[in-house]
């Protein structure tokens, strides 16, 4: 073993010692996921970082498509990287444990490239904490040949400028083909000995979409940014993206990870288009992401079919910019609706637009049981809407929410803007009215109970946009405004989210700043910034002292800028022009709205278009429909837009149907004992899925699997004793069910035996009443504690009870035996009358009189659950067979083993 490995079996155990057992939640820091890549033979590593926590970096969809990318090239391999929450990061730092990815738990600096996405501005921070804590230096100028080469993507990166010291290369555009250039460009020059500066000039000199700060020098002129320059000749300027003309099926994962714990988005991701030419002017995302490019929908429908087998996910989204733009939506909707509701999966849309929005569509998502419908009307009014080039009307909107009020919904969502240019107090009237009038046409309809939840987010302007000259509301404006909303709502039924305007001029100031930014950026880390974009960590004061510490002001950066003034960002080319984006902006203040140049045709000249690789991939143009209805499919006809409807299936899924019981025991080992219970019950409903089995699911409006599981293991605790029932359509030999559960288990996870069992009345849970514990701990006086704690009759412990009053318990008649063993001591605890049991840990902190944190170093597996009735203790996997020769009497459960030390109350 070569001392890198010696080093990171180190690190594996140091994680599991004095990581896991003391963080809220363990699950983000253990991986072992579902389709985890691990390649031991890789030439070159990459770490995917992203500067947030596990739950909302799993949500991103980009890093599953490089995950996947990477992975695939023979010689390269990704794993993940997430920042650490507080708590890891305090043990991490006291214990110098340094930052590690979750495949291999190798520590950053091991990596020969460690890659960021940059999704938003306010993680910036979480970046260079993450640079830190995996023992690499902060800034690109201070690395040597031994460091890994830092690279960042993403959206924000389209202003690179703030975080220009920290990244010695950004990757500028669409990954999926760049990426895999750049590492082969790293691999190839490294084995020739070349430095990192040979390897990232050549980078920037030949890869399209490479920008390497270092060779290109700022000019200001009496403070005032004049524009930048290259120091080699050979490098480009201005510095262009990478575009995919087309979003091919390689690119996307056909087995992507799915992780243990809940995350943020916890469904398939399903990307249908890449791009959005509606041509809001606020918006950055739709700027540079030009042009649009659909996927096939024979793609998208072979991709979900094997998502769904490969995963076992039973909800799904759409993912894009506008879902309702997709030009084969009606068609995509007809043939994933088939495929969902046989797999019993829930689709979402998480993007619509009133005017596409459809019977069909409601009906589609209705069906999967979305409770919350969302639209962004962005602006109060319709001149409003104008100046910011929104499409969709008053009208269009009205439409759709009585769409979704007749189709059940009782909760809409609505997103405006504050600050927006040429905003009078009208338009911040406009935003209530719009919301009081979806209420009155609730009760139009005699809906009494609708909820409309109004979130008002302040303007920022964007780089790359039409209104990249303008200026940001003051925080005292933007106070103001929302206060004058508040004031002025007085309908209940409308509850008002206002953003924080601090918050907003913080996503200003690192949006549109110059490399000074960088200073304060790494000023404010240093004073103990980090996950600014929590709401309760940002500390906006703390920012204000670094910008102050580097001379800078905060109106340098919200301020409106000049026609002719040269941006930070103006050397970045990401497809759109700025001369169009000025007109566009000159267009907004004369409320002149330009139409999407999509389904009219119409090209605007904003330059995203090459017309010859690059350009506009609408799949109602170029694909044949190819509608799988048949006779039994209905049409929903709404305007011009047709939805397919297959009515066989909710027959199908309406009918009672036989189902055939089982029980199951199991073990939660290794890794999976940092798992939740509801993440057990979320992981198994997935297995089964995988597995291919028909699980039977329970009636009504949101069908759940028909399971009922043993009761929660505390997490920390392994187990070789879990239980679950479980009901399937299909009559199954149990061997059977074994043998297609075991090759999709989880590192931890082994099923002991499975037995059929009669259809049960009463829940796994409210049956089992006694437990066993082995607690693998032993100390010279430890029969001395055993005995002593056995003496006592009554051990007093406060419990809050449901009403949330404090009340003591006895502890102790809990307990009913306790064994010592050669490495320990078993105990039993038998709940009482009423089902209640103490929680373990404290029955082991009584027992060895000891501290939370003691106790939590110490190894506990649960060993035994039973059905404790009439005198004798059962196993419950006996119990269904009346394994009579197994049943346990109380106080003399090893009687037969001879060896140990019983101690027992009873
Ligand atoms: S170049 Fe023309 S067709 Fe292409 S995205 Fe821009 S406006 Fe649309």
């Amino acid at each position: 073993m070569v001392n890198g490995d010696r080093l990171i079996e180190k690190l594996k155990m140091e994680i599991e010692e004095k990581i896991l057992p003391f963080v809220e939640k363990p699950g983000r820091y253990i991986g072992n996921e579902f389709n985890v890549v691990v390649k031991p033979n890789a030439k070159i590593r990459i770490a995917l970082c992203f500067p947030d926590v596990y739950e909302i970096g799993m949500s991103y969809i980009g890093f599953k498509i490089l995950y996947n990318i990477v992975n695939k090239l023979e010689w390269a391999s990704a794993e993940r990287v997430y920042a650490p929450w507080v708590d890891a990061e305090e043990i991490m730092r006291k214990e110098k444990i340094p930052l590690f990815s979750l495949e291999t738990k190798r520590p950053l600096k091991f990596f020969d490239v460690v890659g960021f996405t940059f999704q938003y501005e306010l993680h910036y921070t979480n970046v260079l904490n993450m640079l830190d804590l995996g023992g690499i230096p902060i800034f690109s100028s201070e690395r040597n040949d031994d460091d890994p080469i830092v690279i960042a993507g993403g959206p924000v990166s389209c202003n690179p400028e703030p975080m220009s010291a920290f990244i010695d290369a950004f990757l500028l555009g669409d990954g999926e083909t760049l990426l895999p250039k750049f590492l082969e460009l790293v691999y190839e020059m490294k084995k020739n000995g070349a430095s990192r500066d040979e390897i990232l000039l050549t980078a920037g000199r030949t890869l399209q979409g490479v920008y390497v700060p270092r060779f290109y020098e700022p000019v200001y002129e009496n403070g005032i940014y004049k524009g930048i320059k290259k120091l080699d000749d050979s490098l480009p300027l201005p510095i262009k993206r990478n575009v995919v003309p087309e979003l091919k099926p390689e690119y996307y994962p056909d087995k992507p990870i799915v992780p243990l714990i809940e995350v943020v988005h916890d469904r398939f991701q399903l990307e249908i288009m890449r791009g959005c030419t509606q041509g809001c002017r606020f918006c950055n995302a739709g700027m540079i992401y030009r042009p649009v490019r659909e996927r096939s929908v024979d793609d998208l429908i072979n991709e979900t079919r094997q998502v769904i087998e490969n995963t076992g996910y039973d909800e799904m989204s759409f993912v894009s910019l506008s879902t309702s733009d997709y030009s084969l939506l009606p068609e995509l909707m007809d043939r994933n609706y088939k495929l969902v509701k046989e797999k019993h999966v829930i689709p979402s849309f998480p993007s619509l637009r009133p005017q596409t929005y459809t019977e069909g569509i409601a009906k589609f998502i209705r069906e999967g049981g979305t409770s919350g419908l969302t639209f962004a009307p962005e602006a109060g009014t319709e001149r409003l809407r104008r100046v910011i080039n929104k499409q969709s009307s008053e009208e269009d909107f009205y439409r759709a929410v009585e769409i979704a009020i007749d189709y059940g919904w009782r909760l809409v969502k609505l997103y405006f803007m504050m600050g927006l240019p040429t905003e009078t107090y009208e338009d911040l009237d406009g935003i209530l009215r719009i919301a009081e009038n979806v209420v009155k046409i609730a009760r139009r309809k005699k809906v009494y109970n609708m909820e409309v939840h109004v979130s008002v987010s302040p303007f920022s302007p964007k780089a790359h946009t039409p209104f990249q000259w303008e200026r940001q509301n003051s925080i005292e404006e933007l106070l103001e405004k929302a206060r004058y909303l508040r004031e002025r709502n007085k309908c209940r039924s409308i509850k008002l989210d206002i953003r924080d305007p601090r918050v907003t001029t913080l996503e200003t100031i690192l949006g549109r700043g110059d490399r000074r930014i960088s200073n304060v950026i790494y000023s404010a880390w240093k004073k103990g910034a980090k996950f600014d974009a929590w709401t309760d960590k940002m500390n906006f004061d703390l920012w204000m002292e670094a910008m102050q510490e580097n001379g800078l002001k905060v109106e340098d950066y919200t301020r409106e800028f000049g026609k002719d003034e040269v941006f930070p960002w103006d050397h970045i080319f990401m497809g759109v022009l700025k001369k169009f984006l000025w007109r566009d902006r000159q267009k907004a203040y004369k409320e002149a709205m330009i139409p999407d140049c999509r389904p009219e045709d119409i090209c605007h000249a904003c330059g995203a278009c090459d017309f010859k690789t690059i350009k506009m991939l609408i799949r109602s143009q170029i694909d044949k429909t190819n509608s799988q209805s048949d006779t039994t499919s209905e049409v929903v006809k709404i305007g011009e837009d047709a939805i397919f409807v297959d009515r066989s299936n909710f027959k199908e899924n309406n009918r009672q149907v036989k189902t055939y019981s089982y029980r199951m025991k199991y073990t939660k080992e290794g890794y999976l004992r940092f798992i939740s219970h509801l993440d057990i019950v979320r992981l198994f409903n997935r297995i089964f899925r995988k597995s291919g089995l028909n699980v039977a699911y329970t009636q009504g409006f949101h069908p759940l699997p028909k399971f009922s599981f043993s009761p929660p293991l505390q997490i920390g605790f392994t187990s070789i004793s879990e239980y679950l029932d479980f009901e399937l359509v299909e009559n199954l030999e149990p061997e059977e069910i074994k043998n297609r559960l075991i090759q999709n288990l989880p590192d931890g996870m082994r099923i002991i035996e499975i037995v059929r069992i009669e259809k049960q009345s009463k829940s796994l849970d409210s049956q089992i009443n006694l437990f066993e514990y082995k607690v693998y701990f032993n100390s010279n006086d430890l029969a001395e504690k055993i005995t002593s704690f056995i003496s006592e009759s009554e051990i007093l412990i406060q419990k809050a009870g449901s009403n949330g009053k404090i009340k003591l318990i006895n502890l102790r008649k809990y307990v009913k035996d306790i064994f010592v063993e050669n490495d320990g001591f078993r105990f039993r605890l038998m709940r009482d009358e009423n089902g209640s049991v103490p929680r373990v840990d404290l029955v082991i902190e009584k027992i060895l009189d000891l501290d939370k944190k003691e106790v939590k170093k110490i190894k506990v597996e649960r060993t035994g659950q039973f059905i404790f009735r009439n005198g004798i203790a059962i196993d419950p996997i006996d119990e269904v067979e009346n394994k009579i020769g197994v049943f346990y009497e109380e106080g003399n459960l090893y009687q037969h083993e001879g060896q140990r030390n019983a101690y027992s109350s009873s």
